[in-house]
Parts: structure tokens; sequence; C-alpha cells
């Protein structure tokens, strides 16, 4: 399981009309790079059986008619995102000018993996604009879970912090599950905190903060008007970070929920019942347009590097839900990228804002 906290993609692109993505069949890769966003970002090399993960593969059974026009709205996580920037933005001026106070954001980084580096400059850049100010520690690769535990109480006891995260993975010499439990509840931004799930899970109950990506999903289907409550809604992937919650937060919202996971035989039979899909698996292209009934909103999570040698960086990004077919079929569609990989960091900037206007009691 990646564990995982809010990410920038700097690259993303989207528009606001339905685009193809190009699928040349004639240069299949033979490697497929899994792109593990946020904390845990990291490339995963493996040896995929590629034609069946490929739009254009013939496998799957066509029980949906798919026309040649693409259909979809395009929903549009860029701009949404752009705009929750802003939002968080003029907060945060109304409460320094008000109390004098600035949310304060805290990073933790053990290690020197260069795609977590990036990340956290990513997070801090996105700080920088909306006015929060970010602390960073950074750690040799072996230094010990007590310094990392030290950094974090520290941290949880520092009034001009807020947020805490810590980048993961961690070095595996560390235990990630004592780093995530000792970050104060009232701070955990991420939302991984037991019981900031827990409380997620439970009726009555409300979790100080919703994990960012899974709070990313639902509000674009809020911002975009897309009714949950009564819908039957199928989360693809269970995991902590993203399906689980994903599928806990659509229930919140009276939608009837399926979770289809590695282990669910006949996953297009289920999907295909389904007025919304979110996909969180990590698999390119695995959901077809056979799998979507017509007017299904879509909402894909995966981001999934596949070579392609005609791209400058010699990849480009896919998401898990083929985005050729499915637009054609779906009535609403996120792209890859421009969908909802920059909302992940709007909602961090947003639970970091809602963190110290609850601390400091501020409407
Ligand atoms: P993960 O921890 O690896 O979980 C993947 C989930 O997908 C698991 O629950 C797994 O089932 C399920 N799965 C795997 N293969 C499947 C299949 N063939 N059919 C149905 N279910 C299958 O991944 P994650 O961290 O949740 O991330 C999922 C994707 O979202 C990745 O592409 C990741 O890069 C992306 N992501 C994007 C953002 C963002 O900001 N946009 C943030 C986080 C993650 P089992 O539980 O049975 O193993």
């Amino acid at each position: 399981m990646a564990a995982t906290a809010a990410t920038m993609f700097l690259t993303n692109s989207s528009s606001s009309s339905s685009r193809l993505l190009k699928f040349n069949t004639t240069k299949h890769p033979n490697t497929i790079l899994h792109f593990r966003p946020s904390i845990s970002l990291q490339f995963r090399i493996s040896n995929p059986k590629f034609p069946k993960s490929i739009c254009s593969s013939s496998s799957a059974t066509t029980a949906v008619e798919v026309n040649n026009e693409t259909s979809a709205t395009v929903i549009d996580g860029k701009r949404v995102a752009k705009d929750i920037r802003e939002e968080v933005a003029v907060e945060i001026s109304r409460m320094k000018d008000e109390i004098g106070i600035v949310p304060g954001l805290a990073v933790i980084l053990v290690g020197d993996r260069k795609d977590s580096a990036t990340y956290v400059r990513n997070k801090k850049k996105a700080c920088d604009t909306v006015g929060i100010n970010s602390y960073e520690v950074r750690l040799a690769e072996d230094c010990t879970e007590e310094e990392v535990l030290k950094h974090i109480s520290e941290f949880n006891d520092d009034p001009s912090v807020h947020g805490i995260l810590v980048q993961l993975p961690l070095p595996s010499h560390i235990n990630e599950q004592n780093i995530l439990n000792a970050v104060c509840i009232e701070k955990d931004v991420d939302g991984f905190h037991p019981l900031n799930i827990g409380r997620l899970a439970m009726r009555g109950r409300e979790p100080l903060f919703v994990p960012c990506t899974p709070k990313g999903c639902i509000e674009l289907l809020h911002r975009y008007d897309i009714p949950i409550k009564g819908k039957r809604a199928v989360v693809i992937g269970r995991s902590n970070i993203v399906g689980m919650p994903a599928a806990l937060l659509l229930q919140r919202e009276d939608a009837t929920v399926t979770i289809v996971h590695s282990r669910t035989k006949n996953p297009e039979e289920i999907t295909r019942q389904a007025d919304i899909i979110i996909s969180a698996v990590g698999q390119p292209n695995m959901v077809r347009g056979s799998w979507v009934k017509p007017g299904a909103v879509l909402i894909d999570v995966g981001i999934n590097p596949i070579e392609d040698p005609e791209c400058p960086r010699g990849y480009r990004l896919v998401g898990d839900i083929c985005y050729e077919e499915a637009s054609k079929v779906a009535s609403a569609i996120t792209p890859v990228p421009g969908g909802v990989g920059p909302m992940t960091i709007a909602m961090l900037l947003s639970n970091t804002l809602l963190s110290a206007k609850r601390i400091h009691n501020f409407r």
C-alpha cells in the first residue's frame, strides 16, 4: 500500500473541452513505469502484460456502443484547483488582517529520494503562492526513528505550525505507522491518522481532516453540480489513502457504494451499473469504454506513466480509465493529467487553512 500526502503535478494540463489523447498502438512500450504520486511518488519498473492494459487492445467485451464523437464534459481539475487556491489565499489574508495569524505547514523529508524532494519543493511553492508559511526538516537516510519522532513532537508543540506532513515513503528501518500515529490529530492535514479515518467511517462522527486526494474527488463532483445522493457509485481500489476514504466519503454523501479490488470477479459487470466511478488502481487504461454505463461520471485518480518515445521525457501520463473510449460513453470525465492531480495539493492547502482556523477559533 502506498502511503501518501498531497502532491502537485506542475506539468498538469487540461482543457475545458474534450480532447482525445493519442494512443499509438504501433508503439507499444514494453515497459510500464508505475507512477506513484504524492508522498510516495516513485517509479516501479515492471514487465507488464502490456497489450491488455492498452486502450486499443481488443480484449474487452463490448457491451456498450461507443460513438465516434467525444461527448463527455471534461472535469477541469486544474481550473478548479486554481479557484480553490485563490479562495484559500483570500481567507489567509483575511485571517492575517483580522487576527494576525498566518497558517503554517511543516514537512519532514527523510532521505535523498529525488522524487520526494521534488514533491516537497512543489508543496512549498504552493504554500508560498497562497501565503502559508512552510517549514521543512530534512533528515539523512540513516537517521533514527527517534529523530523523526522528535521533530514531529516539536512541530506538534509549535503554535506557528498548523499542519504536519511526513513525506513518504520512509526508509525501511523506520516504522511508518509509528510515525503517522505520532502526528497530533489536530495537525494531521493529510487525514491519515487512524482517529481521523475512524471518524470518517462512523455515522455521527466528524473527522478533523479528510485525506486530500479523495476529498479532491468529491470536491470536483460538487463543483460540477454532479448529484451523489441516491446514486450508485463504484470505487475501484481500496487503499488507505485513496480508495477506502473515497468510498467512505461517497457513502457519507448518501451514494450506494460498491468497492472493486484486485480479487473482484468480473469488475466490468459491477462498474457498468455505476452512475459514478472513482478509479484509484494504478493500472494504465484498465477501465475500458465497455465498462462504463452511458452517462456515468468518471473520476480517474490513477496516474500512470507509459513509455512514449515521442514525448520529450520519454513517457507520458495516463489514467486508470481509457479516456479515449470512456469519454465517448460517460457524461463527465476527469482527464489525466489535469483532473484529480491538481486537486490533491489544493486540498492540502485548504486543510492547512482549516486547521489554523480551528486552532485559532477564526470564522
Ligand atoms: P495502491 O495502494 O497500490 O492501491 C491500489 C488498489 O487498486 C488496491 O486496493 C488494489 O486492490 C486495487 N487493484 C489493483 N489492481 C487491480 C485490478 N486489476 N482490478 C481492481 N483493483 C485493483 O494505490 P493508491 O496509492 O491507492 O494509488 C492508486 C492510483 O492513484 C495510482 O496510480 C496512484 O499513482 C494514483 N494516485 C493519484 C493521486 C493524485 O493526486 N491524483 C494521489 C494518490 C494516488 P487490493 O487491495 O486487492 O490489492
